[in-house]
């Protein structure tokens, strides 16, 4: 009998995804639930059929240079591969996969509440109670606006966009307006409730609400800078899920601090986890660590696909969820 694929996990993964492995492959448990570094990430591929990686583990082209390399495939833990060399990857013949659909409706769900959040700011009214400054119930106290007649502009309507778009529309009867690379079928715009239009600044001039969806890219990067965040409304707020390198930080903290932008609500940071100390002084800032897909069952689910992935490949058949 053939010995089984020996499989490197890089993360400690929930418990009944781990069992699931062991069921199937040799694995090697991470033992300190860290990114493995460039070196380690080597060493891992010297000696593993495949690594079961995730964000956090910045798989460059010099990385996957490692020679000897025994690694056919990198499956990748989550949606978004903008830490993975997927060139470079291509070049080599390692196959990257992903686990997109797993995590669509939950994200979308951590852009409602950080939008929310937002509008109705929430984090200033936990922080004011925590500190013992809440000095009572009074009809002006920390007014913040309603969601529904807002116009939400969603720029990038892939899975995640669109499942924001359709939760925003029908749960809040927010207006909704939407741009991407690909224009979606006018079916699947209306199903999401979406108006289509040709351009981001097309989006931007129009909306209250603006929701950034699009994967971390070159294409992408800065995506979101000044002259873009000068084009939306005066008073509007920005809600960023995708990737922290989509958003000028520079650009937010001076619109934030000229009152151009009335609120910010962020999941991700270009360098994370180290955080710009200037969004941690912008009191209408609501800012969380990377806890979009953060539900028990999407990365049960997130895992399980994972694990499709690797069978399929060790099985000689292509993987479902194959970006490289
Ligand atoms: P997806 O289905 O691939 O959707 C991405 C959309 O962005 C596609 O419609 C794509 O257009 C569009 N796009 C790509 N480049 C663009 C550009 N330059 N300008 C305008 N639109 C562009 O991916 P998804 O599952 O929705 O996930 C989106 C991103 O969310 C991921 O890549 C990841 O970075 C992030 N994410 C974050 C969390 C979190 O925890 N906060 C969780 C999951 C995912 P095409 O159709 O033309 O390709």
């Amino acid at each position: 009998m053939n010995a089984r694929p020996r499989v490197v996990v890089t993360r400690r993964l929930p418990p009944k995804v781990e069992a699931a492995l062991a069921e199937r492959f040799d694995v090697e448990r991470s033992k300190d639930d860290r990114p493995l570094g460039a070196g380690g990430l080597q060493r891992a591929m010297e000696r593993a059929d495949g690594l079961l990686a995730t964000l956090g583990d910045r798989i460059t082209a010099e990385v996957l240079s490692a020679n000897p390399r025994r690694t056919r495939i990198i499956a990748n833990f989550g949606a978004g591969t903008d830490h993975i060399d997927l060139e470079a990857a291509q070049a080599y013949g390692i196959t990257v996969t992903n686990t997109p659909d797993s995590l669509t409706g939950d994200t979308a769900d951590l852009t409602i509440a950080l939008i929310l959040a937002t509008l109705r700011r929430s984090g200033e009214g936990e922080r004011e109670l925590r500190a013992g400054r809440w000095g009572g119930w009074r009809p002006t106290h920390l007014l913040g606006r309603r969601a529904t007649g807002l116009t939400l502009g969603v720029i990038g309507l892939g899975r995640i966009g669109l499942a924001v778009c359709q939760r925003a529309a029908q749960g809040f009867e927010m207006r909704v307006l939407g741009t991407s690379r690909t224009r979606p079928d006018e079916a699947v715009l209306a199903a999401a409730g979406v108006e289509w239009r040709e351009t981001v600044e097309g989006v931007l001039s129009e909306s209250d609400v603006v929701s950034l969806h699009v994967p971390g890219t070159p294409e992408t990067l800065g995506m979101l800078n000044a002259r873009r965040i000068a084009l939306m409304k005066p008073g509007s707020v920005l809600i960023n899920t995708a990737r922290g390198g989509v958003v000028d930080t520079d650009a937010i903290v001076a619109a934030m601090h000229s009152g151009h932008l009335a609120g910010v609500g962020l999941d991700v940071y270009p360098d994370e986890p180290v955080i710009d100390p200037r969004l941690l002084g912008l009191e209408r800032a609501v800012l969380l660590p990377h806890l979009g897909s953060a539900t028990r069952e999407a990365r049960e689910a997130m895992g399980m696909c994972a694990i499709e992935n690797l069978a399929a490949h060790f099985a000689g058949e292509e993987p479902p969820n194959r970006v490289a």
